[in-house]
């Protein structure tokens, strides 16, 4: 392995102690440190045979499984980029995923095989290959014929890619970011020291593979410090709860807390064998933090990341894990708020744009030169789209993203200052407050509510109840009662899709104040 940056470094911790157990998959079986490279090793091999060549990528839209984390192992071993495609994309969206990154192999299940195949195929791909959620599948057969005795990794340096991966697609289409050997290997070896993570941990795996939570986070964490997984296809409160006096880790988005909470069996006593619960993707409340830390007498760890970055930030391990903030920026990562108009660095205390610079910056959005240029600087930072600040003891919290910034009469208003006030009101399930295009203000704060079923709340009431909280140019000029908010597959809510929505609504609607 020792010509593979990555795959180098991620099987280290394992050399010489092949027996460890690497996962338990959902059946209960075990697979060892041993049995998981070698598998890897036959697919890597089972790659090179169908095509695949250094900087080649390997796509896949396939259910989780211990199988296809070997195929992301293999096809580094490869030499090849590995292209994780969320399960829940249509064939049409596929298929411009397909074209976009032109993949040599493309992995579907058996179910989709015969929707998918003929269109990789037309988009000139060589081999499509299916694997599904229990391990079986085309490759999988392939590579028990393959012989490893001889194997050897395909050279690859620290600045070739590792991996593609697009982004969750929250703000406007997915842009594809591409990874170094570095990048991934940087971020999984200062995770490992940052949480305390060794051979004896035991990692609930609950996350989808086609995001960098799921897939970089916690399998090269994993892989890093030797440690194991308890592999679990999808989310399911009775198993995690089940799980816990085995497992000491758990990395989860918020709604998995919210949920846990919930279910009858979380307790002091049910938790006792786990260190650390991790949180990110998306804003973990601080209401949820405190019911956690009264329910459990843990406190969540919440950190920060993208996938254009890995992990930029985190709460500390042993110290203060502060609600509302995402903590430091982790060793080897800088980061600044600026003026968003400018760029001009910005004291602490004060809002503005994030930007992140290290080696776990990502090489660039391929195929959008114009766009990288953008949002990476010469100088090596990037610009995240998040908007946040950093306090006077250095931990870093989120406001929002730049693009849902509202600009209203010429004042910046924060969707998440009141948002908060909103969610607050009694009856108030969640909202979301975006600004709508208006003749007069540019944009007009408008508000976004579901209610609770059996509340009666009127757009005249939350108008009223916010009149007394904040200025009025931050008060909202209108109120929708809906159902839900619009999501996407991460569980993000999609402004974009309401400011769609709502912007059909005349400026005339508002009151003219
Ligand atoms: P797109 O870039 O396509 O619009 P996306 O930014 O949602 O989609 P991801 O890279 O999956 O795609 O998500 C990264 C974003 O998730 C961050 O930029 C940030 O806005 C949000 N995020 C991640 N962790 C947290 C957190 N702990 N608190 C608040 N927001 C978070
Ligand atoms: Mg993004």
């Amino acid at each position: 392995y020792d010509q593979n940056y990555l795959a180098n470094h991620l099987r280290a911790s394992s050399v010489g102690q092949s027996e460890r157990r690497f996962a338990k998959k959902p059946d209960g079986s075990k697979v060892s440190y041993q049995a998981f490279f070698g598998g890897a090793e036959a697919l890597a091999k089972v790659l090179i045979r169908k095509g695949v060549k250094p900087n080649d990528r390997v796509a896949v839209q396939v259910d989780k499984s211990v199988e296809v984390l070997q195929l992301y192992v293999a096809t580094v071993l490869a030499g090849g980029v590995f292209l994780p495609l969320n399960t829940a994309y249509t064939a049409a969206e596929v298929s411009y995923f397909v074209e976009d990154a032109s993949p040599v192999v493309f992995v579907c299940g058996s179910e989709t095989l015969a929707e998918l195949e003929p269109i990789a195929k037309d988009l000139g791909v060589l081999a499509v290959e299916t694997l599904d959620g229990d391990g079986s599948g085309s490759l999988t057969a392939a590579a028990q014929t393959m012989d490893i005795a001889d194997f050897e990794a395909v050279a690859r340096g620290e600045d070739d890619l590792a991996a593609f991966l697009y982004t969750s697609g929250t703000t406007g289409r997915s842009k594809g970011a591409m990874l170094t050997h570095k990048n991934l290997w940087s971020n999984a070896s200062t995770l490992k020291d940052y949480w305390s993570f060794t051979q004896n941990d035991v990692l609930i795996h609950v996350l989808p593979i086609f995001h960098t939570h799921g897939l970089f986070v916690a399998i090269n964490t994993t892989l890093a410090a030797g440690s194991s997984l308890i592999f679990m296809p999808a989310f399911n409160a009775d198993k995690i709860i089940d799980a816990l006096p085995e497992a000491t880790v758990l990395m989860g988005v918020p709604t998995f807390y919210v949920r846990l909470l919930s279910h009858e069996g979380l307790s002091r006593d049910s938790v006792k064998n786990m260190r650390l619960f991790v949180s990110g993707s998306a804003p973990l409340l601080a209401e949820t933090h405190v019911k956690w830390q009264e329910q459990t007498g843990t406190a969540i760890l919440e950190r920060y990341g993208m996938t254009e970055t890995n992990m930029n930030t985190s709460n500390p391990y042993g110290g203060d894990r502060r609600p509302g903030t995402v903590g430091y920026p982790l060793p080897g990562v800088e980061v600044k708020i600026t003026d968003p108009a400018s760029g001009e660095e910005l004291p602490n205390g004060e809002v503005g744009s994030i930007e992140v610079r290290g080696p776990n910056v990502f090489k660039g959005y391929w195929n959008m030169p114009e766009k990288t240029k953008e949002e990476l600087r010469e100088n090596g930072f990037f610009i995240t789209g998040d908007l946040g600040m950093i306090d006077e003891r250095g931990y870093v919290s989120i406001i929002g993203r730049s693009k849902d910034l509202i600009i209203t009469g010429g004042y910046n208003v924060y969707p998440k200052e009141i948002e908060l006030l909103i969610d607050d009101l009694e009856g108030v399930v969640e909202s979301a407050v975006i600004g709508l295009p208006h003749a007069d203000f540019g944009e007009a704060v408008t508000a976004v509510i579901v209610p609770e079923s059996d509340a009666t709340l009127t757009e005249a009431e939350i108008k009223a109840a916010l009149a007394a909280d904040i200025a009025k140019f931050k008060q909202p000029k209108q109120v929708f009662f809906v159902d839900e908010l619009p999501r996407n597959t991460m569980g993000k809510v999609q402004k974009n899709v309401l400011r769609d929505t709502y912007s059909e609504t005349p400026s005339d609607a508002f009151v003219d104040d």
